[in-house]
């Protein structure tokens, strides 16, 4: 089946059918964060997009080994833990944490392993030897190792460059313990006060690129099938990336390179300094995280996005319109008996059409936005085709085939199903009740006894929200 599937290759700059290495198999590494801060709303763009490309593969029956690391040793993070003054390991394990309720709130399905650049500083130290040994790498006075650029005669394939253009716009900041401005660190000595490892060369710590595709190698092997993550990664990130895994492993590194495109706000590029930065912490105080989800799917992943309130609400508005949908087949189905009726054949026919045209969206380059739109025919089509005269199983298919194609999009239709969200629900009340009655005490108990139970309670201005912790 995955024969269908097209996705665009950075690397050939065309739509490719995939095909991948291992039948039925898909090998899938997509670069994480820097743990230093809460991941902001421009770093949940691919940790989305990528997790509906898995969906996606998922759905057409492939096993997808999904992995995307943690950067947890990077000046960023030494940097914080200085001002705080604290280890930083520290630093890197709380915004993990963080990173990762973010993610479950976004309905990302963890990956098959999620690495931390600390636990395969062996791996690299191999890699950076393999790479001096074949005369890819050399050794500074200080101990600090470099990757020989120009050895690597493919290098600027992926991001399309010349070698020597790249070395004109590197002229003015040569450093002088570099044979040429282009080479890159693959280990660095340590300075005070940083964390650092033993090494043949110093006591130091690894340079950026060289974790990826030590990790990319350790869980998925020598050749991967795809390899993601935001477009500002293609040069030098992957650039390097390529030049060291090609060069270590005398093969091609991955078959496909995929990037999504940026997330601006307001039409800006979204900074600190500007004012117009947002965590996906602040946005969950506001609106369920499946609402950010569905605003990021409303747009194809390799065209620029912009948020802006008007359009986050606007994607509120159209995700409650699918849970209503979902809501109302639910309470339809309680009561609908029976097979299908005659008539009830073409209903069918017709839902099983909107699947198809889902499919064709998807298939071409995980067109999420017609996808989407897709979705928004099939509500509209069950909203005035099926109702309480339906049989039970034209109720039913219509009711599966929502919540399915919602799934491939992350969208989770029946929150209210489980038992225990309705338990919540009923404290909330009781909780609102107490607070009318003044029993601030009663209140806030039951906000104490839900926090133990890892529910967060949260007072918007659409009234209590919650979350799992
Ligand atoms: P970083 O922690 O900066 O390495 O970023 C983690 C991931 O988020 C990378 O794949 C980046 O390309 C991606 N990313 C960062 N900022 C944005 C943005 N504004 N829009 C889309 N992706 C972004
Ligand atoms: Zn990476």
């Amino acid at each position: 089946m995955e024969e269908n599937v097209k996705l665009y290759n950075t690397m050939s700059r065309k739509k490719e059918e995939f095909v991948p290495v291992e039948e039925g198999k898909v090998r899938m590494y997509v670069c994480g964060p820097t743990v230093y801060n809460y991941i902001h709303i421009g770093n949940a763009r691919p940790m989305i997009v990528f997790d509906t490309v898995r969906r996606y593969m998922m759905y057409k029956g492939l096993e997808v080994n999904y992995v995307s690391n943690f950067t947890d040793v990077d000046d960023k993070i030494i940097q914080k833990a200085l001002e705080e003054g604290v280890d930083s390991s520290e630093i890197a394990q709380r915004y993990i944490k963080e990173c990762e309720k973010d993610m479950e709130g976004m309905n990302i399905l963890p990956a098959t392993a999620h690495p931390l650049a600390t636990q395969q500083i062996d791996g690299m130290i191999d890699m950076i030897q393999s790479l001096i040994d074949k005369g890819y790498a050399y050794v500074a006075d200080d101990g600090t190792v470099y990757y020989r650029t120009r050895k690597f005669t493919e290098y600027g394939k992926l991001s399309n460059k010349k070698i020597d253009e790249l070395e004109a716009g590197k002229r003015i900041a040569v450093e002088d313990q570099k044979e040429d401005p282009l080479d890159f660190v693959l280990w660095k000595p340590k300075k005070d006060g940083e964390p650092y490892w033993d090494s043949p060369w110093c006591q130091g710590r690894p340079g950026w690129h060289i974790e990826c595709s030590v990790m990319s190698k350790h869980f998925l092997g020598e050749e991967i099938d795809i390899h993601a993550g935001g477009e500002d990664l293609v040069f030098p990130h992957h650039e390097n990336e390529i030049a060291q895994s090609e060069a270590a492993n005398g093969k091609c590194f991955a078959r496909y390179w995929m990037h999504n495109a940026f997330l601006n706000i307001d039409n800006r590029k979204m900074s600190k300094s500007l004012g117009n930065f947002f965590t996906v912490r602040e946005i969950s105080e506001k609106y369920d995280l499946q609402v950010l989800r569905f605003f990021m799917l409303s747009a194809h992943y390799r065209s620029p996005l912009n948020f802006s309130a008007e359009l986050m609400e606007a994607s509120k508005h159209g995700l409650d319109r699918i849970l209503t949908a979902a809501d109302r087949l639910r309470e339809l189905a309680k009561t609908a008996e029976g097979s299908l009726t005659g008539n009830e054949r073409a209903a069918v026919e017709q839902i099983e059409d909107f699947q198809k045209k889902f499919d064709e969206a998807m298939d071409d380059d995980f067109n999420t936005a017609d996808a989407i739109a897709v979705i928004f025919e099939l509500v509209k089509y069950v909203n005035t085709n099926v109702n309480e005269q339906s049989s039970g199983e034209l109720v039913n298919t219509a009711a599966e085939k929502l919540r399915l194609l919602c799934d491939v999009m992350g969208i989770v239709v029946d929150q209210q199903k489980e038992p225990l969200d309705a338990e919540i629900e009923q404290l909330i009340e009781e909780r609102q009740s107490a607070r009318a009655a003044k029993d601030f005490a009663r209140a806030d108990a039951i906000r104490d006894d839900l926090l133990a139970r890892g529910i967060e309670l949260m007072d918007t201005r659409e009234g209590v929200k919650w979350k799992k912790i």
